[in-house]
């Protein structure tokens, strides 16, 4: 724990993910905001005149009171949770990075060969990349991502069977809520009654079908070995608020049977380090019996957000297995996620 409340600056803060990173750090025991940036349409006046707030409540009247800066402007902070768009976090996650430590939610940078794509339950050994990236960009500071929404609720679950079981292949149909394309994200008359196949030009199939291999791969001498495993993704956006539910059919190296393959999912526990974190939920994973769990609706929440909840474990007809995992959008799988992270890089003594 720090000895003092480190300041934050959160880059991106009118959008849908950068209000989650708002509504997250209100009384956040390490961090205390302390720079909020946008786009050219927003910079210079007072975050409260100007947001769109689309979550419950309103921004706390400190930070309403804040004047947003320009996104390339490095502000005296410890840290930047980056909630920018991929071509504006090109640019401007450099700059940040070369003198604070940056959690970025932004695709751009997630599969770079220096890059940690983390997860903290998953692969906290990924951040042994961040020393290649200080030595070889001579940065003071570093940049690590978060994955896609939609991946990382698919990758919690995938862990301890991967680890008990080897996963091999991974057919994987997800739906995927609407606050995932951000505000004001999909038009009503596209997605009311009804479910929109593709999503990004098939673009978040390409990052579910890879981004599972960089995070469940291993570190050596600075660099990921992918994890081999074969993976066939296709996704709808639904008429859901939050919450990504991704249906899983499973080939293993060694087939477990559905009560073995739920001990191991029960039994998951993040390593010693990041289970004290603030933002850290107490069961990384949660698995309901029920036969008609999870729902969006009703497990998005789980752990405050950040548990993945898994239900229907069985046998598959084609592969071994099959799950529906279900993880909350813009908390696990942006705001929060990149909050863990960030708390998981001062717990690692990563942040000066
Ligand atoms: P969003 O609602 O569209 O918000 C984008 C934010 O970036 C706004 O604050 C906007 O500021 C700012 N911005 C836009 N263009 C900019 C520029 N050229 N320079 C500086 N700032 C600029 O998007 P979002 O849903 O919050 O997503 C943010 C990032 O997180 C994206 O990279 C997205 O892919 C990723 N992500 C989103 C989710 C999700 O569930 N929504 C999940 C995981 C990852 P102004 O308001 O001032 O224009």
């Amino acid at each position: 724990m720090p000895n003092r409340e480190l300041p934050i600056a959160i880059l991106g803060a009118t959008g849908a993910v950068g209000q989650r990173m708002i509504q997250l750090l209100a009384n956040h025991p390490w961090f205390e905001i302390a720079a909020l940036t946008g786009s050219d349409r927003t910079v210079g006046r007072p975050y409260g005149e100007l947001v769109r707030w689309v979550l419950d409540d309103a921004p706390p009247p400190d930070v309403a009171r804040m004047v947003v800066q320009p996104s390339d402007a490095v502000a005296d902070v410890a840290i930047a949770l980056s909630a920018l768009p991929g071509d504006a976090a090109a640019e401007v996650e450099p700059l940040w990075a070369a003198k604070v430590a940056v959690c970025s939610n932004a695709s751009t940078y997630r599969m770079a060969p220096d890059v940690p794509l983390l997860i903290p339950e998953v692969n906290p050994d990924h951040l042994a990349m961040i020393e290649r990236q200080r030595t070889e960009r001579g940065w003071k500071g570093c940049l690590v991502t978060n994955p896609n929404c939609a991946a990382i609720g698919i990758v919690m679950a995938l862990r301890p069977l991967h680890d008990a079981f080897g996963v091999r292949q991974v057919h994987a149909a997800t739906l995927q809520a609407i606050s995932g394309a951000g505000y004001p994200g999909v038009a009503s008359l596209d997605i009311v009654d009804n479910i929109i196949p593709n999503i990004a030009n098939g673009g978040e199939e390409d990052k579910i079908e890879s981004e599972p291999r960089k995070l469940l791969g291993r570190v050596a001498d600075g660099r990921v070995i992918e994890a081999q495993i074969g993976i066939s993704a296709q996704v709808t956006r639904v008429s859901v608020i939050d919450g990504h539910t991704a249906l899983l059919s499973i080939g293993f190296e060694r087939k477990p049977s559905a009560d073995e393959a739920i001990a191991a999912l029960e039994s998951f526990q993040a390593p010693e380090t990041v289970r004290g974190l603030p933002s850290a939920p107490a069961r990384p994973i949660v698995v309901r019996r029920e036969a008609d769990r999870p729902q969006p609706r009703r497990d998005r929440n789980a752990g405050a957000g950040m548990s993945a909840v898994v239900g229907r474990v069985r046998p598959c007809a084609l592969l071994d297995l099959r799950l529906v995992v279900l993880s909350h959008n813009t908390i696990r799988g942006a705001a929060g996620g990149a909050l863990l992270n960030a708390e998981l890089l001062v717990a690692s003594n990563l942040v000066s």
